[in-house]
Parts: C-alpha cells; sequence; structure tokens
C-alpha cells in the first residue's frame, strides 16, 4: 500500500530517501511517527531506520541540509539531525535477543523485520519507505493498521516474550490506552497481568516517565484503572492500592477511596493540564487509610487526613523517583489545603476564614478551588447543588477581598527591619511575635493592610509588651 499523506511529503523525508539512495541503502520512517500519522496526532520527533548505518546517513543528511545540527551517540549506534522545530532520529536496524540472566538484549545488525519484530506493539512497528522507487509503501507486517481501526492495542510477537523481554512494555500498554482511549488486546492483557512481578525489574525513572504520561492524557482515571486491573498497582504504588475496598460496619459502608480519587483526578483533568494539579489530585487522599476510624455516633471519620496525607508524600515522591523541589511542595500545599475550601463553605464564610486562606494557598488559590471543586463526587444532587451555590459564593467574596486587601502576595506593610529599628531591638522573638500580631490583624480585618495603620498598630503593640513607656 502506497501512503499519500501531505505529511509524508515533506521535503526533508524525500531529501533523506533521495541521500539514501545515492549511498546504495534501503530506510524507513517508523514508529511513533507512522502511528501517530494516522491517528492525526501531533508527532514531533521522527524515528528513521536504515538497513545499514543510521550515524552515516545521518552525517550525509546533516551535511546536505547545511545548517542543520547533528548530534551522534556512537555507543548507541544513533544519530540525531535537527534542523528548525524538525528532529530526526537515525537508527540501523537491530535484532534484539534477549536472556533470561540479563535486563540488557544483545543486539545485532538486522533487516527490516528484525527491527520491526523488537517493536512493543503492532501501531508502533508500522513503516513506510523513504526510498524513491518505494516511497510512500506502507509496511505492516503484523496488522497495526487494522488494530488501529479496532482501537487495539497488541504486542507483534508473543505477549509473554514481548513483557517478559522489556517489562515497561507492560505499562507503555497501559499508557497507550490512557492516551489514545484504546483497549487492550485479551491476550496482550492476560499477559500482563502473568507478567507484571517483572516490572520490578524496570528502573523508577523509566515508571515515572510513562505514569506522567498517564497522567497528563486526556481520562488519566483508564490508565489508573488498567494499572489496578492487570495487578501492576500494588507492585509500583502501593499506598494508591491502599485506598481500595469499602468496610461496613452495622450496614454502613464508606466511599471506595481508590474509585473516589481517580474520578476526581479525571475532574481535574477536565479543567486544568497542569501534572502537579493532577498528581495533588490522585494523592489527596492518600493519608486516609491510616486515619480512618468508626464510631457509633458519626460513622467512618477520616480526621486530619489532609495533614496525614500531605506528610506521606516526600517518602512516596522520593521512592517514586518523582522531583523533590518546589513541584513536591506545591503538591504538598494543594492535599494539605484540599479541605479548607469545603470547611468554609460548610460553616458560615467569614471574611477572616476567607483571608487565611487567601494568604495561605497564595498563587496557588485558583488551583485549590479546581480541586475542591473536582473532590465533589457525591451522588446526592441536593447536596452538590448546595456546594456549587456556596462555591461560587465562596468564589465572590474571595476576589471582593483579594481587591480590597490584597492578602494573595502578601507583603507585612510594616517589615522587620523596621521594627528593629523603631524599637530599638536587635534580631529576637519579640520581633517575630510583633510581626505574627500585625499580621494576625490584618488577616482578622482589625486593621487594613496598609502601612500607617500598621505601625499604629505596631506601635500599641509594642506598648503592651512593656517595650515602649
Ligand atoms: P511517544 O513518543 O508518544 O512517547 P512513541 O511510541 O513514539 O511514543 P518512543 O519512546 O518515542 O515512543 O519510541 C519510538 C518507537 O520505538 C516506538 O513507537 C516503538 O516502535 C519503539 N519503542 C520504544 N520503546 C520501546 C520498547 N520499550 N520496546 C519496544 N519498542 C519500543
Ligand atoms: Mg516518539
Amino acid at each position: 500500500m502506497i501512503i499519500n499523506n501531505p505529511k509524508i511529503n515533506l521535503p526533508i523525508l524525500h531529501l533523506v530517501g533521495d541521500t539514501a539512495d545515492e549511498m546504495g541503502l534501503e530506510c524507513y520512517v517508523i514508529g511513533g511517527w507512522v502511528r501517530d500519522l494516522f491517528l492525526h496526532r501531533e508527532s514531533q520527533d521522527i524515528d528513521v531506520v536504515v538497513v545499514g548505518s543510521g550515524i552515516v546517513l545521518a552525517q550525509a543528511v546533516a551535511s546536505k541540509l547545511g545548517k542543520a545540527h547533528l548530534s551522534v551517540f556512537r555507543t548507541y549506534g544513533t544519530a540525531q539531525v535537527k534542523k528548525n522545530d524538525i528532529e530526526i532520529e537515525f537508527v540501523g536496524a537491530r535484532k534484539e535477543s534477549y536472556r533470561s540472566d540479563s535486563r540488557n538484549p544483545i543486539v545485532e545488525d538486522g533487516t527490516l523485520e528484525d527491527d520491526q519484530n523488537r517493536r512493543d506493539f503492532t501501531m508502533n512497528a508500522l513503516a513506510i519507505c523513504l526510498n524513491k522507487s518505494r516511497y510512500g509503501e506502507l509496511l505492516d507486517p503484523f496488522g497495526g493498521l487494522q488494530d488501529m481501526d479496532e482501537c487495539t492495542i497488541r504486542t507483534p510477537l508473543d505477549p509473554d516474550i514481548t513483557f517478559s523481554d522489556d517489562p515497561l512494555r507492560m505499562l507503555r500498554a497501559v499508557r497507550f490506552a490512557s492516551q489514545l482511549g484504546f483497549y487492550l488486546h485479551s491476550e496482550t492483557f492476560d499477559a500482563i497481568c502473568r507478567n507484571r512481578e517483572r516490572i520490578q525489574i524496570i528502573t523508577k525513572e523509566r515508571v515515572a516517565d510513562e505514569l506522567n504520561k498517564i497522567m497528563l492524557s486526556r481520562r488519566p482515571s483508564v490508565g489508573w484503572k488498567l494499572i489496578d486491573k492487570t495487578g501492576l498497582l500494588p507492585l509500583i504504588f502501593p499506598e494508591l492500592n491502599n485506598l481500595k475496598g469499602v468496610e461496613t460496619k452495622e450496614g454502613k459502608g464508606h466511599k471506595d477511596i481508590f474509585l473516589h480519587t481517580i474520578q476526581v483526578l479525571d475532574n481535574v483533568a477536565e479543567k486544568s493540564d497542569n501534572l502537579w494539579l493532577r498528581w495533588a489530585a490522585l494523592l489527596h487522599d492518600i493519608g486516609k487509610p491510616k486515619t480512618k476510624t468508626w464510631d457509633e455516633k458519626s460513622g467512618w471519620t477520616f480526621f486530619n487526613h489532609n495533614y496525614i496525607g500531605a506528610k506521606m508524600i516526600p517518602r512516596i515522591f522520593r521512592s517514586m523517583k518523582l522531583p523533590q523541589n518546589e513541584k513536591m511542595d506545591y503538591v504538598i500545599k494543594m492535599v494539605n489545603l484540599h479541605m479548607r475550601p469545603i470547611h468554609l463553605i460548610e460553616e458560615e464564610v467569614t471574611d477572616s476564614a476567607v483571608r487565611r486562606l487567601l494568604f495561605e494557598a497564595g498563587d496557588d488559590i485558583d488551583d485549590l478551588m479546581i480541586l475542591c471543586s473536582a473532590d465533589i463526587t457525591s451522588r446526592n444532587q441536593e447536596k452538590v447543588e448546595r456546594f456549587h451555590k456556596n462555591y461560587e459564593l465562596l468564589k465572590q467574596k474571595m476576589v471582593e477581598l483579594e481587591e480590597r486587601d490584597r492578602i494573595r502576595n502578601f507583603q507585612p506593610p510594616v517589615r522587620g527591619d523596621e521594627i528593629m529599628e523603631i524599637l530599638h531591638l536587635p534580631p529576637c522573638n519579640q520581633v517575630g511575635e510583633i510581626k505574627t500580631a500585625i499580621k494576625d490583624a490584618i488577616l482578622d480585618g482589625v486593621i487594613p493592610n496598609e502601612y500607617e495603620p500598621a505601625k499604629a498598630f505596631m506601635l500599641q503593640k509594642a506598648k503592651e509588651m512593656g517595650l515602649l513607656t
């Protein structure tokens, strides 16, 4: 079959084919880019496989292109050519064989078929020839096109071998299902279940890459449900696995926190592409199992689960090789604060409580409100309506107070060094005490967030503390 898609007629691909012809080499565009061509997805990086040396062809292409950037990776036998925003990766066709006692395959030069055999899924094994006489010819040995028509993810060879050779492919399967809205072929699914234990030989970094791609897909719950159904969940994320199940006492059950969590995650994903807000959604109730208690009067309660959950995050991030930086701090903050807007809504909304929330959330307040709204998954329609009404009231109040008091990026109107100077104090606890008192007075609405009133308040406070006569 000859493909006649405008994208395959990119001038640079013709140039690659012509160069290969001059050198007497066969070459093909292969893998993700070809798959995405049929799925009408944007795809930046182009992979070209050469029967022969990928490096030699890349060098020839780069010199023909003129101002192109060439990087050669001799150890991997690959080379990359960058021109404007196009990136082409060149690799020689290869044959891989795995041995059970080693994670790394034995790699030899091979044919196009050998190279297609080592690919993970039928849709990722598609190749299109770039040589002039066969330009646009599709090579689809495993029925990848039909599988894509049927939205099916399937391995080209025996799935037990494919997954055992490189167990990361199990997570890639789940990730593609989540990204593309595809289904796992039943034999592929069963083989993942059988080989799941082998995921443990994969580095945490590679696992985290796939999890982040799942998190960024349109409905991340698809991925997490598959991770659960295949039995991978306790192996890669035991704390999330602990959220599963419902306990019943005296006929009263609580909701399944795992199912609730992935619903909240989907709700957030509808509103925001922020990967870390999505992680916060996945982790917002992670502290619930540890705090679960039952008593006859209140039923099931999870007192302080936000706080306990936030405390669990550094260890989880460390063990999953997620970033240990301000991104993690943001997730901790979101999890910690996720109950606050709800509490405000349920009780009477006082200006002081709203100011305090604005102060603590700072510029992340809008994200917190997305998370909080996403957390309402009750089936009780009346409750949901009441929530949304009060939620809008709260948002309105936030806007009013923020306009008036500018709390989001709170900077104390009287600074510490000024307090020390006026009161002739060295750096000491009393300075901190006065600063806190000024902040509280502003948040409680005792004084406005302005210099003169804050200074007067400071002098008054100093008098009460016996620092001024
Ligand atoms: P994306 O770029 O969206 O993550 P992709 O399918 O292009 O998806 P890459 O990691 O860019 O994934 O890999 C390019 C191609 O290399 C794949 O389409 C597939 O043919 C092959 N490939 C990648 N990883 C594996 C693997 N672990 N096992 C087998 N083949 C793989
Ligand atoms: Mg790719």
